[in-house]
């Protein structure tokens, strides 16, 4: 697979990555032993990026996937927390249970405003400590916002953008409003011309465009400034058809079976809104005791309706 340079930080990363967020708690559930599997015929299929996070709790899969390997991936995390000393444990959590004393990248999850990242600007602080330490290698932040994303662009300390994109625009903030995949391009473009590491998440906008697979991921692929994208994989099947696309090798027409696919819905990620349940033509979603959003599969049609209009991408299609 291509390799490309993440911007200025000395990595180099095949085009696309695996965010293993997939295969965790929150999503498939796969056994260890299954997940591990995965992670570790992505790295034998010339993958060499890894996506991760401490929310995940996806680390014992890696660490698993490379034990007795040769593979040094490029492992990306991240962590949700905005002190320094929860930023500290966070890499200290990544270093053991990954087995790893170099983490590559560490990023702030999920940056939605400058006032979040002002908030958070003990965690960054810890971040930087680190690198000058050697111990990650680069810092940075992920983002839905176009707002964010053109603070990044500018921040000289900032090496890595992880930023939402998709052709549909689907998820992208720009403060309180939604925002379009046109600004988020050139936010992008500005941060990787200043030398930033850009590689993309929500390529197939969580799997509600796979229907649209070759559209979605060219548009991204093609985007200036993007290094990788990463994709979330829950079998070997999909691994070979991104390889294939990225190899030119994958027939035009090829459209993925989702006839497997349903809806789910990120607990850790809704905020209870309730868009979604009045955007279900079926009734097919219901607010749990907790205020959050639930789905009833046994009438959810997996139209996707639902998906666009959730602020903050917690519906996805698996
Ligand atoms: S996929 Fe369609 S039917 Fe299912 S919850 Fe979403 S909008 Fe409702
Ligand atoms: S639209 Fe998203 S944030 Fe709002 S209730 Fe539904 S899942 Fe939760």
């Amino acid at each position: 697979m291509k390799m490309n340079p993440l911007g200025s930080t000395g990595l180099t990363v095949t085009e696309v990555g695996f965010g293993v967020l997939t295969i965790g708690g929150t999503q498939l559930n796969l056994p260890l032993a299954e997940g591990a599997s995965l992670i570790r015929y992505a790295l034998e299929r010339g993958i060499n990026f890894l996506d991760t996070a401490q929310y995940y709790r996806t680390y014992p899969y890696i660490r698993r996937a490379l034990k007795g390997t040769s593979f040094t991936p490029v492992i990306v995390s991240k962590c949700l927390y905005g002190s320094y000393g929860q930023m500290q444990e966070a890499i200290e959590e990544a270093r053991k249970e990954l087995d790893r004393d170099i983490i590559d990248i560490f990023l702030l999850h999920e940056v939605r405003s400058d006032m979040d990242m002002e908030q958070r600007a003990g965690a960054f602080s810890c971040l930087q400590d680190y690198k000058s330490k050697g111990i990650i290698k680069a810092a940075g932040i992920s983002t839905h916002h176009v707002d964010v994303a053109c603070i990044a662009a500018k921040n000289p300390y900032i090496d890595v953008l992880f930023p939402l994109i998709n052709y549909k625009g689907l998820g992208i903030r720009n403060g309180k409003d939604p925002g379009t995949r046109e600004s988020m391009a050139l936010a992008i473009k500005a941060a990787a011309d200043s030398g930033k590491g850009v590689f993309a998440m929500k390529v197939l906008g969580g799997g509600i465009l796979s229907a649209d697979y070759r559209t979605a991921i060219e548009y991204v692929r093609d985007l200036p400034g993007i290094s990788s994208i990463m994709m979330g994989f829950g079998y070997k099947h999909e691994i070979d058809r991104i390889i294939e696309m990225m190899e030119g090798t994958l027939p035009l027409d090829y459209k993925p079976d989702l006839s497997s696919k349903r809806i789910f819905i990120d607990q850790g990620d809704c905020e209870g809104c309730e868009a979604c349940l009045h955007r279900c033509p079926n009734k097919a979603i219901y607010m749990n005791e907790k205020g959050q959003a639930n789905i009833r599969y046994d009438i959810c049609l997996t139209c996707g309706y639902c998906a666009p209009v959730c602020p903050v991408r917690a519906i996805i299609m698996l």
